[in-house]
């Protein structure tokens, strides 16, 4: 078998030991002679696995002890909604600050649920240039103060599609707010160390670098949660998942079984610190093949806000853009097609691409535009 190298931006590549692990345990687990998936979510088996998920994670982020952190579903798309209809009450404004299209997304999906519940949202940053589609995000909100009062203040702090990243630069920390901070980290999360006490509720969805799709991760202050409205349906508030440690109603038990296999996996590979030097060695690989092609390859993004986990780039014209993924393709490398509402190239660097990989890719790159130029 020959792997492929995947460059998709979700869902994306998983660590092959994580992937092995699963297939090795798939019919057994545990000596219990089943699977995992075929244990009841409430059996002393899954419970190990639900348990060591939640301490791994705790423990490579340094998650503070005020904090909860649960596994849910819906994805990250959920959360748009469930953030808004939990922390947004009648009478308050929540600010979203916007550098690219998950942000949009958050934002239209507030603004339906302050339109139920009485609260407002407001645009407090936007970085996009252009309107409709000729709108382009091509930087990061140096500063996001939120309006006095504000519920809490919403942030992308990767924009996958764009390649735009808050706080990108190696050393770089996550501003101080005083309203409460929310992130949208669904390609952010778990590729660097970052410190989770300047955030009140974080999410993100698992398959970008994290575990497969179905499982969304959140990692979010007690006492935020327990601001949350009471009057929602029981499995709409966050407190019902934290109180019942994501056991509420049956979790994606496999998928965070996977979790598990994939935190295990950064945890051998020496914890975050590790995963940054690679990361960053990665992104030092991509971009330095852009900027070393004298304009044959152009990021729209500006340098202090290009993303480390999606490094997009743009070709002379689309033929060549074809061209150029068509030679990828033939040497594996797959996924490398930009978002189909931007176009151009998109290569997703998380976790389990190789510095290998990136390094193979960049080498296209060079031999491509010397070809081409
Ligand atoms: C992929 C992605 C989403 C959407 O995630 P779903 O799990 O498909 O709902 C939202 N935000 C960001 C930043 C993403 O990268």
């Amino acid at each position: 078998m020959t792997r492929a190298i995947n460059f998709n931006a979700g869902p994306a590549a998983l660590p092959l030991p994580a992937l092995e692990r699963a297939q090795a345990e798939l019919l057994d687990f545990a000596g219990s002679g089943m699977s995992v998936m075929e244990h009841s979510h409430r059996g002393k088996e899954y419970e190990a696995v639900h348990r060591e998920a939640q301490v791994l994670l705790r423990e490579l982020l340094k998650v503070p002890d005020s904090y909860d952190v649960l596994f849910l579903q819906g994805g990250a798309t959920q959360e748009f909604a469930q953030v808004p209809l939990n922390f947004l009450p009648a009478g308050k404004t929540a600010d979203y600050v916007i550098a690219g299209a998950w942000g949009e997304k958050a934002l239209s999906e507030a603004k339906a649920c302050a339109a139920l519940g009485g609260g407002a949202v407001r645009v407090s940053v936007s970085t996009g240039k252009g309107e409709g589609k000729e709108k382009q995000y091509t930087s990061a909100p140096a500063d996001f103060a939120a309006a006095p009062g504000a519920a809490y203040v919403h942030i992308t702090s990767n924009e996958t599609i764009h390649g735009v990243q808050l706080a990108s630069q190696p050393g770089a920390e996550f501003p101080r707010c005083e309203a409460p901070l929310v992130a949208d980290m669904s390609s952010d999360f778990l590729w660097r160390p970052f410190d989770v006490s300047r955030f009140a509720f974080i999410y993100a969805g698992a398959q970008k670098n994290i575990g497969p799709s179905g499982v969304t991760v959140v990692v979010a202050k007690k006492d935020f949660i327990a601001q949350g409205r009471k009057d929602l349906p029981k499995i709409f508030q966050y407190r019902t998942h934290a109180e019942n440690d994501s056991l509420y109603n049956t979790p994606p038990t496999f998928g965070i079984y996977l979790v598990r296999n994939v935190l295990a996996w950064v945890k051998e590979q020496g914890g975050l610190s590790a995963m940054e030097k690679a990361n960053r060695e990665k992104a030092r690989l991509v971009y330095g093949a852009i900027d070393a092609s004298g304009g044959f390859y152009r990021c729209p993004v500006e340098p202090q806000s290009r993303s480390a986990m999606n490094a997009v780039f743009r070709l002379r014209d689309e033929k060549l853009e074809e061209q150029f993924l068509a030679e990828a393709k033939k040497q594996r490398m797959v996924g490398l097609k930009g978002h189909r509402s931007v176009g151009g190239i998109r290569a997703s660097l998380y976790n389990a691409v190789t510095v290998g990989n990136a390094r193979a890719l960049s080498s296209l790159m060079a031999e491509f535009a010397r070809r081409n130029g």
